[in-house]
């Protein structure tokens, strides 16, 4: 069963079920579809609001804005975790030398001080310095807040 919104020339809505478009189409040309309003004949079926649009109105074509969280497949969430959590791990075992990052890298890279796992702050300039000096640097996928910074 379908329910279609009938409306007559004069205006007048009605409700109206039918087994089907066809059926309508049917009853209709047989003259059995009539307004209760005032008996006419001449009825059409109603533009419902919600399925169909003003003309010019695309607005329901949009999908609805999802929040970001969901936009991001539930794989590479679950990815990003572990790396967040490898991270912090892997910091456990590193010393926060902030922005003597450069230096304390060049010092063990040449032997001056003992080698040890550190991570500090680099601008792009001393990381590709760095590099270019054969020290071994990986940029921390995830930010790391100076300790001084926490609490
Ligand atoms: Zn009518």
């Amino acid at each position: 069963m379908i329910v279609f919104d009938l409306t007559c020339p004069q205006g007048h809505r009605s409700e109206a079920w039918f087994a089907s478009s066809a059926a309508f189409a049917e009853q209709k040309k047989r003259g059995l579809v009539a307004c209760p309003h005032c008996g006419s004949a001449e009825m059409e079926k109603a533009p419902m609001a919600p399925a169909v649009p003003a003309k010019g109105n695309a607005r329901r074509d949009v999908p609805p804005t999802q929040p970001m969280s969901n936009a991001i497949p539930p794989a590479l969430r679950q990815a990003m975790a572990a790396l967040a959590k490898a991270q912090a791990a892997a910091l456990q075992e590193s010393t926060w030398v902030g922005e003597r990052f450069a230096e304390e890298s060049r010092a063990m890279h040449y032997g001056e001080r003992d080698a040890a796992t550190i991570h500090g702050q680099a601008t792009p300039d001393e990381a590709a310095a760095l590099v270019e000096e054969g020290i071994a640097v990986v940029p921390l996928p995830f930010p790391v807040a100076p300790p001084d910074e926490l609490n």
